[in-house]
């Protein structure tokens, strides 16, 4: 026998699909919010949002014949037929969320339209009241209660109060950022915790991040082949424990993306160190017909048509403004970092910073498609040298080979290859040590050699801290871990989810040269810890790992080990300040190997060159 389901009974089924938790709710008030025009929107959660939703708008609101509308599946004001699917231009049109969520939930509905009376309306699991009367502002307020009431196994699914309110506020931090015209306020249980107002990009990254992180940041914008990027970098010396700190917006729509992760991440390459990621909020503009969003619905995930072009308009670009090369002047909005890390400083002519943004939109020089035209790509894996980046190797091999004859504008993938040969020549910079001569030491803390035309400079403490983190690296991963037992041992309480969590890294921690056990309740001992890291801070240490926990539901150990060595050999290193007596200057470079390429942990380079001919410059010997 075939059932008709009720309506009662679809609506929970199909509520699945859209609303599983609160981060759903919030998601679907807050786009009908957006797509009523609003220009104010206020979020209340409370109880991680599982007790309460609350979103308020000042948008064109819902009549009174509208309001029992506004609960019925498949009902939407966005649509009227099918073609207007092809044109929606709407965040939200297929009628169901409000359905779903009432289905699930004790909902009510307060709305006014400009000139008419504000209306209610109640429903509790999808059962409605009447329409009443109300007292209202202009707009929708949607009140969203004890969600998953009448469903108790879904709201069984549901994590703790504050992970689903850390999902949320994670969604809304992307709300304030990609939709910088709106104000957004924000509450967690009674507290503010965003509040934006609307006046743009730079303001809204301040009240996400604070008006600190914008002192450290490169705005940049500019159109590469139709490709429009614009948004905020970190300097090199801003860099975050995880890539939590990430946002990139592709048409206005928050995704993670394999391919321009790479790109940002390789472009900054050398200045940070392992298990740091840049900090950047990026907005990519594509057209339209070279992305589908559609990959699934529910996932911020995006494909591009031509993966290429994407990762060299993203890596050129990022990678100019990072090193400083001319055309940096060209993709740089402002520079809002006060000392730039790198040598060249970049002069910013005042006339060139503008001042309303992001709205001024110069026209592309080339058209994607005039691009594509123009550049004929060999994607067929060359031999040899690949200028592979690290992460882009995981999924495709990034090989190319421009054939076609250069366009008259040097193209974004030229760029990028003469950067990462420079860089890989950079790299390679490997001298004899024993064709050095040591000249004496400068301040106490620059060594001075000379070979033939050229001078070097070493940073004695930066060498001496790149050769320990080595030293230290390789005994870590060659295995040749060693403990040392701790006289009192370590006793490390913590919540049943942080519990489970360390157990499963506990063979792990032990291959690491730790000494870890599960030490009744929800306690671990630690009673040794690896020989290279005696004096580490083990309350610092598994709060590092457990804060990561949360982002990431795993954390590479190893890497944030190497995160500790590194600290590790930072103080075990001589100081700058320090004298060196010439025996132990030559032993340095010894050491280096002569390797002239050399960063310290923290991405500072360790060696800097000075040609004979510059320095003739300088005294005009020469012009
Ligand atoms: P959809 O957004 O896909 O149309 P929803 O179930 O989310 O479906 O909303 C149903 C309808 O209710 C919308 O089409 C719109 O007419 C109305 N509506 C919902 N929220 C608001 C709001 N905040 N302001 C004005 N109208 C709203
Ligand atoms: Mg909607």
């Amino acid at each position: 026998m075939i059932n008709v389901l009720s309506k009662e009974i679809y609506n929970k089924i199909a509520a699945g699909e859209v609303v599983d938790r609160p981060y759903s709710v919030v998601k679907e008030l807050v786009e009908n919010a957006i797509d009523a025009e609003a220009t104010e929107i206020t979020v209340e959660i409370e109880g991680g949002g599982k007790k309460r939703v609350r979103v308020t708008d000042n948008g064109k609101g819902i009549s009174k014949e509208d309001l029992p509308r506004a609960y019925l599946p498949h009902a939407t004001s966005k649509l009227r037929t099918a073609e207007d699917l092809f044109t929606v231009a709407t965040l939200g049109f297929r009628g169901e969320a409000l359905a779903s969520i009432a289905a699930v939930s004790r909902m009510k509905i307060v709305s006014k339209r400009e000139g008419e009376s504000a209306y209610s309306l109640s429903s509790e699991g999808g059962v409605l009241s009447a329409v009443t009367e109300a007292a209202g502002a202009n707009g929708t307020e949607v009140t969203v209660e004890d969600l998953f009431f009448n469903t108790p196994a879904r709201l069984k699914f549901l994590k703790s109060d504050t992970q689903e309110e850390g999902e949320v506020s994670n969604m809304m931090a992307r709300f304030l950022l990609s939709r910088p015209k709106i104000a957004f306020t924000y509450y967690v249980n009674g507290k503010l915790k965003y509040r934006s107002y609307g006046d743009g990009l730079e303001s809204a990254l301040a009240a996400v991040y604070g008006a600190d992180t914008v002192e450290k940041c490169y705005e940049i914008s500019t159109e590469k082949h139709g490709i429009r990027i614009y948004g905020y970098l970190g300097n090199q010396n801003f860099s975050k424990p995880n890539r939590s700190y990430q946002s990139l917006f592709v048409n206005g729509r928050f995704v993670i993306n394999q391919t321009v992760g790479a790109a940002v991440t390789n472009a900054y390459g050398a200045y940070l160190m392992k298990r740091q990621y840049p900090f950047f909020v990026l907005f990519l503009e594509v057209p339209a017909e070279i992305v589908d969003v559609n990959v699934h619905p529910t996932k911020a995930d995006v494909r591009f048509a031509d993966n290429q072009i994407i990762y060299g308009c993203v890596y050129s670009v990022v990678s100019a403004v990072l090193d400083g090369n001319s055309k940096a002047l060209e993709y740089l909005v402002s520079n809002k970092t006060e000392k730039r890390a790198v040598q060249e400083e970049i002069p910013i002519p005042k006339a060139e910073v503008k001042s309303t943004f992001p709205e001024s939109k110069p026209q592309p020089k080339m058209s994607y498609e005039e691009a594509k035209k123009e550049l004929s790509f060999d994607v067929s894996p060359v031999g040899g040298r690949t200028p592979a980046p690290r992460l882009f190797q995981e999924n495709e091999p990034f090989k190319m080979k421009v054939s076609a004859p250069a366009p008259q504008e040097k193209d974004a993938f030229e760029e990028n290859r003469a950067f990462l040969l420079e860089k890989e020549k950079k790299q390679q910079e490997k001298i004899d040590p024993a064709t050095l001569t040591y000249k004496g030491e400068l301040f106490q803390t620059y060594l001075i050699y000379e070979i033939g035309d050229d001078a070097y400079f070493i940073d004695q403490h930066a060498a001496h801290e790149r050769l320990i983190y080595n030293r230290l690296v390789a005994r870590t991963s060659s295995r040749e871990v060693l403990s040392q037992p701790m006289l009192v041992p370590f006793v490390l309480s913590v919540n049943s989810e942080e519990y489970a969590f360390l157990v499963r890294q506990l063979p792990l921690l032990c291959e690491l040269g730790f000494e870890a056990e599960e030490f009744g309740g929800t306690s671990i001992k630690i009673s040794a810890v690896p020989l290279d890291l005696q004096n580490i801070d083990l309350d610092a240490f598994f709060g590092e790992v457990l804060s990561s926990m949360e982002t990431y539901n795993g954390i590479k150990l190893a890497d944030l080990l190497k995160d500790k060595l590194a600290s590790a050999a930072c103080k075990a290193a001589v100081k700058g300040g320090e004298h060196l007596t010439d025996d132990e200057a030559k032993s340095l470079i010894r050491e280096m190997d002569g390797d002239m390429g050399l960063r310290c942990p923290h991405g500072r380079p360790v060696a800097v060159k000075m040609k004979k001919s510059e320095l003739e410059k300088l005294f005009k010997r020469i012009v």
